[in-house]
């Protein structure tokens, strides 16, 4: 699964080459779809919707999510001097599933885990499964922030006697969260992934905490820079925080850290404090990281979006 903030980049990507762009040919290759032909319409809208990235296209939206495999690419159809190019995937052809071309792009989808068309005025029901989504746009907006935590809230605390680093992962409950995330949040809040949902002390905050280290790794890349690896090391220590951190922006030049010090020969900060440190070891105090199966056996999902990487000594 991928993370919430992959979508954001994903969309923010794509937005140019579609947005307000006619489409001049569709090729669904779905059974479901094969005959469906958008080609005319004018995609109005490329957005984000928790794990799921939608195309609006008038009455219609082309709905899709990524699951494991997934991936969306565009390929210009000129080059440079303008000149009509033909363009060649990355992948093979067989694993395409939708394209959507305009008069300058060809844009693809790839071994997508779900592809849909809705009408326009369904996708909200047809999305009303899923919990508030941590990087909608909302939450910027008071009363509107305010009304997306209570109900995030309300329904992880549905059932106070999961475990918490379960609970992070339930789309349904509150959804952009993934593994990376589940993990470093819950390092970060000194959280061990097992106890109770009911048992942590300060569930606002700790959503709070994951939102930030989100929304810190969402922001455009420069033009022509490649997008900045994800991270969730830019913290600092803040008495006054939910949990006694606080996120900083993405990329600030001066980093503090809790706890530790660059750790010795390393020349960049690490990316992440627990997640992939096997070998490495806790990034804020150097103890063993435990690594362990702990998901939705029945989210048909593969062992690597399951597996939990945490501390025991700072996660209690
Ligand atoms: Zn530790």
């Amino acid at each position: 699964m991928p993370e919430g903030d992959s979508l954001v980049r994903l969309a923010d990507q794509l937005r140019p080459v579609l947005e307000s762009k006619t489409l001049v040919r569709t090729d669904f290759r779905t059974p479901q779809l094969a005959t469906l032909d958008l080609s005319g319409r004018l995609v109005d809208a490329v957005r984000p919707w928790a794990k799921y990235l939608l195309f609006r296209a008038g009455d219609l939206t082309i709905l899709s999510h990524l699951k494991m495999e997934g991936r969306w690419e565009a390929y210009p159809l000129t080059n440079d001097a303008g000149t009509p190019v033909t363009p060649r995937w990355r992948h093979p052809g067989w694993q395409a599933r939708c394209v959507l071309q305009t008069e300058r792009h060809q844009v693809v989808g790839f071994q997508l885990g779900l592809l849909e068309v809705v009408p326009t005025a369904s996708v909200a029901d047809r999305l009303a499964f899923l919990g508030p989504d941590l990087l909608d746009p909302d939450w910027d907006e008071l009363p509107r922030a305010d009304a997306l935590m209570n109900e995030a809230v309300r329904r992880l605390s549905s059932d106070p006697d999961r475990p918490v680093g379960l609970a992070l992962l339930d789309q349904s409950l509150v959804s952009g969260i993934g593994n990376i995330y589940r993990c470093e949040v819950l390092l970060l809040a000194r959280l061990d992934p097992h106890r109770s949902v009911g048992s942590v002390p300060d569930l606002p905050g700790l959503l709070g905490l994951a939102r930030d280290l989100m929304r810190a790794n969402i922001e455009p890349a420069r033009p022509g820079s490649r997008p900045p690896r994800r991270t969730t090391t830019q913290v600092t220590p803040d008495d006054g925080a939910p949990y006694g951190v606080r996120v900083t922006p993405a990329r600030a030049t001066v980093q503090h850290r809790p706890g530790r010090s660059t750790p010795p020969g390393q020349r960049t900060w690490p990316s992440h404090w627990v997640y992939g440190r096997q070998r490495e070891g806790c990034l804020r105090c150097g103890g063993p990281v435990a690594v362990e199966p702990f998901g939705d056996e029945q989210a048909n999902s593969p062992a690597e979006s399951r597996t939990l990487y945490w501390c025991r000594q700072c996660q209690r």
